[in-house]
């Protein structure tokens, strides 16, 4: 069987985890994440960046960073992961959902604008597959409107959008170090400050409201409870797992853009003759191969493409079920405008194996199959 996903091995992992342990440094903000923390500033050119215990607790400490408050809304698009509106909807938040583009997946920049209320505090583009959002569009609209912009660029660590990464572009960015991400720690993610006035207030915040990041610097002589804040930094042994795959990083990132390119290539037959579509990178966005996905014609023929490929062996998945057609989405949340592409294009798109140690054979195995389905050998 060839699985969906494998979380990525390096090799360094153990002797780096061992260290801490024998250190007996396990708790957060140790060596580790230190390393990592840098790390991260220095590929993102942000000016903070600190290791949280999820993606899902970056985009928590943003919404309370953003003041977030009963009532406000926050936009963002239908088709995303749960997280991207459980942060806001905790603050009592209405989440606004948007329309995607269905070449990109994304957010529809073009029909922003018309979700914008006197109610609306920020806006949460998601960059799906690592392919990033237009940026500059939605940057314009948020400066114009004086809106919070929000990146949830979970599956986005090593994109780029002109040249910028991603996370780094809006005022906060998030990012997820899940085991099913491109580098992971098993749960964990970081939060990206742009610039630095969010800085001391989200170290206290992640250190359940004190100053506790200021007493360790000696810039305080003891630390006290300054503000409100929870629990969101992970212990240092998850963050050394972490650093042996970002010191690697490069290679990872070439290794999973080989196998992108290889099914994009092999499979454009299939998409030259209609039977299917491939993903859509737009002009200036580097993306990180983090996900492959094809569109088959409809529901019913994913439906059988997906058996298909479990019959012979492989695992392939989709998701999302979009947000507003979900029990708590309706409670909480509504949809901007029309459901043009959404509903539509989530039941037709499914995603391939996809992942650092996928072999050239199982890549070509995989490729095989497909089109075998469609006809074609
Ligand atoms: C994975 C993911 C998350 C959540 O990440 P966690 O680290 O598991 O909290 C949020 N948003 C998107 C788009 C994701 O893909």
């Amino acid at each position: 069987m060839i699985n969906f996903n494998v979380p990525p091995y390096t090799g360094k992992e153990l002797d780096y985890i061992r260290e801490c342990v024998e250190a007996q440094k396990i708790c957060g903000d140790g060596a580790y994440t230190k390393k990592c923390n840098s790390w991260l500033e220095e590929k993102t050119g942000a000016s903070k960046c600190l290791l949280t215990t999820s993606c899902t607790h970056a985009t928590e400490m943003a919404a309370l960073l953003a003041d977030i408050k009963e009532g406000d809304e926050v936009i963002m698009p239908s088709y995303t992961f749960v997280s991207t509106a459980d942060a806001f909807v905790l603050r009592g938040a209405v989440p606004v959902f948007v329309d995607i583009r269905p070449d990109t997946m994304n957010i529809d920049e073009q029909k922003i604008e018309a979700a914008v209320t006197a109610k609306t505090k920020a806006i949460v583009p998601v960059h799906y597959a690592g392919v990033s959002c237009e940026m500059d569009t939605i940057m314009d609209i948020a400066k114009r409107h004086s809106l919070i912009v929000i990146e949830d660029a979970a599956q986005g660590v090593m994109s780029s959008y002109k040249g910028k990464a991603l996370g780094a572009i809006g005022d906060m960015g998030c990012y997820s170090f899940h085991e099913t991400k491109n580098y992971s720690m098993g749960e964990g993610g970081a939060l990206i400050l742009r610039d630095e006035r969010y800085i001391e207030d989200a170290e206290i915040i992640r250190e359940k409201g004190t100053d506790r990041s200021r007493f360790f610097r000696g810039q305080v002589d003891k630390y006290t409870w300054v503000d409100k804040g929870s629990s969101y930094l992970p212990s240092d042994m998850n963050a050394a797992y972490l650093y042996a795959q970002l010191e690697l990083a490069d290679e990872i990132n070439e290794r999973r853009l080989e196998i992108w390119n290889t099914y994009y290539r092999e499979l454009g037959e299939l998409k030259d003759a209609g039977k299917i579509e491939l993903p859509v990178i737009p002009e200036g966005c580097d993306h990180n191969a983090h996900m492959f996905y094809i569109k088959a014609a409809d529901f019913e023929e994913r439906t059988k493409l997906i058996t298909f490929l479990k019959e012979n062996g492989i695992l392939s998945v989709f998701h999302y079920i979009p947000l507003h057609s979900a029990p708590a989405g309706k409670r909480f949340g509504r949809f901007s405008g029309e459901d043009e592409y959404t509903t539509k294009e989530s039941e037709r798109l499914t995603r391939l194996p996809m992942y650092y140690s996928l072999t050239e054979e199982e890549n070509m195995y995989i490729i095989k199959k497909v089109k075998e389905f469609y006809g074609f050998s």
